[in-house]
């Protein structure tokens, strides 16, 4: 038995280093000498020279510098090249345009959390809060959204005024051009707030905010196009809109078949060098109401006109309303949320080469300039949208669900809808650290690439889902339409945010692992950069280092992952509080799982992962929840570590954890390589699948907490129009919240006053007063159940309509309705 002493020493110290993510000579020393130690104390004299020698046939070779790169790492080199995919010019632009924050520790297997948790705590500043309490909160004062979704079909001249002459539409924009010059988390504050009451006016604001033409005049404009157009897209004298997406190209931007020929024509009485466009695009927000429009094509200049290039590439302009040829008015519907959104359509229309955004230097860039300016707004835009969505859907629902009676009991109380109640909090809980998470990074500086997409998706995904959900616990009142109903329309709009900015599906299968995981990984993307080092020498000596490096990653995660597995993540150093620290041992393991999955996928499938989607959707899921759960990880340190929040923390924390484990489960059961699958296994889940989803007793708790106000239920809510106007049924029936529970014990002595059979009255308000009369309520308690009861039915009741106000105008004034979407059909 002695004798396997020295091995299992070797064993035993490899482990460990490779726990410890000890280097190369580390691991050689520490092992060399856990061998002689353990082989002495065990009098095992053969069995430790022979481990060594055993050892030694394996480290000696790899601690030589020139044989290992010689011998090894050059063949492995010629392979790699040989099957590394060649990544298209539009997969290297996207992979070169963003950088890479805290999501690359979440990939690394062993995530340093200081580096999470020393960003410093995102705030707004006193002036970001003035603009919230102030114009925002007037703005959200005159939303009316059934004038907006169904009367008018618009927004009404005075908001339309408001937002431009307080400039929602340049938060994005500096000072020096007249702009507010906002934080992304200030943006992101005012969306939210503005989305809690109308996402037609959010949507409205976030497109000048988001990719279009000032944020690609603020990086690429020429001095003299900056001057002109950011003062005055800072004060809404231009609306802008950008038209990338037509009937051929949507996910596939890159394929447009839009065109523009340099030519040279009479323009403005001279004859000027320009571009012939030739164009249809669709489904461009703003169109309608544009006055300058941002357009993508792609440049040909057959007669040289430029230089020698012909084909120059996807290029932008920007194009004045007025320009001849241009058409642009007409409208689409998007699912009754009528935001500004339209067709743009052009042929051989003439504009000058000084509309080409950045001047002709720029011809032929357009698309890196698309790219990178993406995640920026990604990042800020739908997150804050949905966020301010949920928030909304959470003080709805759950005050809702408190108020609605049915059985002699709060609807809220019923197992069942508690059920939909704790996802609305826990999704809202998860969706809103996430967005703030996401401002977070832009504010310091970061292009997230990764993190928006994942951003883009949850968000909205889980927009979809508390949308869902509330609606259910409404039952007939989110049904019928009307200007009582505060859910409906969002619940319609919700497939306008799951497809704009990057369409869910492919958002996920495509995008969230493809990009994560060659830009997070350490060392694949070094590897790859190596392929096309032009100097011998440099190409091995750099494919060399990424390539050990890339090894004792692997064992180091498959080690990792195996023992925090073994362990059920009991162990390992985490910080925190006693409450928090066993998340973040979880979290250690599912990196450890998710960098192990990752690189073997990548090993052994190569090229191929990229078409297999569903592999490639399910490790994006684990980076994301990583992600998610380490934005509310933070989110609960930045707010004091709040003992009331715990039970939001928990339940989605949990959730977040269960559909880790799911989505690696589903990696390891569906990988095709099947040994492989049975050694993942193995290393991820020794024990098999332990995680569970959120409990019901977790799920009672953030029910009950959202049916009652409390510190952590107004934080849950911040940044949501709550002010209890007469255009916001959600705020009033907020604020009529205590008086509800405050009515309940009242309430009950009501019940067992009418059981007694004293009470002979039929008539609410009269039963009440023979209430009182008979002694079984006072005068004070009399009056609140008949201000509860007054102020319910107004929430309780739907609205109902003369037939002829619901015919469509058109009809009703003798117009035929044939002519509809003519446009449309045209470009069809
Ligand atoms: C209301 C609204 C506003 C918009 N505003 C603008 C705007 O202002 N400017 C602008 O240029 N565009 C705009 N768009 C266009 C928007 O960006 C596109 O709709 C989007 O890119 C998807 O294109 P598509 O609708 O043609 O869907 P398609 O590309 O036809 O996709 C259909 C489905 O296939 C999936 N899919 C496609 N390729 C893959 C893949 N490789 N892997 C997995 N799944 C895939 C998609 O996820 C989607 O679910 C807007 C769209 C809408 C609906």
């Amino acid at each position: 038995m002695s004798a396997f002493i020295p091995l299992l020493a070797a064993l035993i110290a490899s482990g460990v280093c490779a726990y410890q993510r000890a280097g190369l000579r580390t691991w050689t020393a520490v092992t060399a000498v856990a061998i002689v130690v353990f082989g002495l104390i065990a009098y095992a004299p053969v069995a430790t020279v022979v481990t060594l020698i055993l050892f030694g046939l394996i480290a000696v070779p790899l601690n030589l510098d020139s044989f290992r790169r010689t011998r090894i790492s050059a063949p492995l080199l010629k392979m790699f090249a040989k099957v590394t995919p060649k990544l298209s010019d539009t997969e290297q632009t996207a992979l070169e345009a963003g950088t890479v924050g805290f999501e690359g520790e979440l990939f690394s297997g062993k995530p340093n959390w200081s580096e999470l948790l020393k960003q410093p705590k995102p705030e707004l500043s006193a002036e970001e809060q003035a603009f919230l309490d102030g114009p925002v909160e007037e703005l959200c004062g005159m939303l009316d959204d059934w004038q907006v979704t169904h009367e008018l079909a618009d927004l009404p001249p005075e908001v339309w005024d408001f937002i431009k002459q307080n400039k929602f539409f340049g938060m994005i924009i500096p000072k020096r051009y007249g702009g507010l010059e906002f934080s992304a988390l200030a943006h992101s504050a005012v969306l939210q707030k503005v989305a809690s009451i109308s996402s037609t006016a959010a949507s409205t604001i976030a497109v000048p905010n988001s990719l279009g033409p000032a944020e690609l005049l603020l990086h690429y404009g020429s001095e003299e196009q900056k001057d002109h157009f950011l003062p005055r897209l800072a004060d809404g004298r231009e609306i802008p809109c950008f038209a990338l997406t037509g009937p051929t190209a949507g996910s596939d931007a890159t394929s447009i078949p839009d065109f523009g020929i340099v030519c040279k024509q009479m323009h403005e009485g001279e004859e000027v060098l320009g571009i012939r466009l030739t164009f249809d695009k669709r489904y461009i927000t703003l169109a309608p109401v544009a006055t300058i429009v941002g357009l993508a094509f792609r440049m040909y200049d057959p007669e040289h006109l430029l230089g020698e290039t012909e084909d120059l590439g996807i290029t932008l302009a920007l194009i004045p309303r007025e320009t001849e040829g241009l058409e642009v008015g007409r409208r689409h519907l998007p699912l009754n949320v009528p935001f500004q959104n339209g067709p743009v359509r052009g042929k051989d229309v003439f504009v000058p080469l000084s509309t080409l955004i950045g001047g002709p230097d720029m011809a032929g860039h357009g698309w890196r300039m698309l790219v990178e300016c993406l995640s920026v707004g990604r990042a800020i835009s739908l997150p804050s949208n949905a966020t301010g969505g949920v928030r909304a859907a959470s003080a709805a629902t759950g005050a809702y669900a408190r108020i609605r009676k049915q059985f002699g009991l709060a609807i809220g109380r019923f197992e069942g809808v508690e059920e939909a109640l704790a996802r609305i909090g826990g999704y809202t809980y998860a969706t809103a650290a996430l967005s703030r998470a996401t401002a977070a990074a832009v504010d310091r500086g970061e292009k997230p690439a990764v993190p928006s997409a994942i951003a883009k998706y949850h968000a909205t995904e889980w927009g979809r889902e508390v949308s869902r959900d509330a609606m259910d616990v409404h039952g007939g009142k989110g049904v019928q339409l009307g200007p009582s109903n505060y859910l409906g329309r969002a619940w319609q709009g919700v497939p306008i945010a799951i497809t704009v900015e990057g369409a869910n599906i492919m958002t996920r299968s495509l995008m969230i692992f493809g990009q994560g995981a060659i830009r997070c990984h350490p060392y694949v993307l070094k590897e790859m950069q190596a392929l096309s080092i032009e100097d011998k020498k440099e190409r091995l000596k750099t494919f060399d280092r990424a390539l050990f490096g890339h090894i004792g990653f692997g064992f180091s995660n498959a080690v990792r992952a195996f023992t925090l597995g073994l362990t059920h993540a009991k162990i390992g150093k985490a910080p925190g509080d006693a409450y928090t620290r066993r998340y973040y041992r979880k979290l250690n393991r599912y990196s450890a799982a998710l960098a192990l999955c990752a690189d073997v996928s990548m090993g052994v499938l190569g090229g191929r992962l990229k078409f297999k989607e569903k592999l490639s959707a399910r490790l994006g899921d684990v980076l994301s929840y990583l992600y998610i759960a380490s934005a509310m990880l933070k989110r609960y340190e930045d707010s004091g570590r709040p003992e009331a929040d715990r039970p939001l923390l928990a339940w989605a924390f949990h959730a977040c954890v269960w559909r880790m484990q799911m989505a690696l489960d589903g990696v390891i059961r569906n990988f095709p390589v099947r040994p492989v699958a049975w050694l993942l296994r193995a290393l991820v889940f020794p024990f098999g699948r332990r995680e569970v989803p959120p409990s019901d007793r977790l799920g009672h708790r953030v029910a009950a907490l959202l049916m009652c106000p409390s510190e952590a239920r107004t934080r849950l809510l911040e940044w949501s129009f709550m002010t209890p106007t007469a255009n916001n049924a959600i705020g009033r029936m907020n604020a009529l919240l205590p008086d509800v529970i405050a009515a309940e014990p009242i309430e009950r002595k009501f019940l067992k006053a009418l059981k007694s059979g004293k009470i002979t009255a039929h008539e609410y308000t009269e039963k009440l007063a023979q209430a009182e009369q008979q002694g079984a309520i006072s005068e004070a308690e009399r009056e609140l159940l008949q201000r509860v009861h007054d102020a319910t039915l107004e929430f309780i009741n739907v609205d109902d309509f003369d037939p002829s106000e619901l015919v469509a105008a058109k009809v009703r004034d003798g117009k035929s309705g044939k002519e509809s979407g003519k446009g449309s059909k045209q470009a069809a």
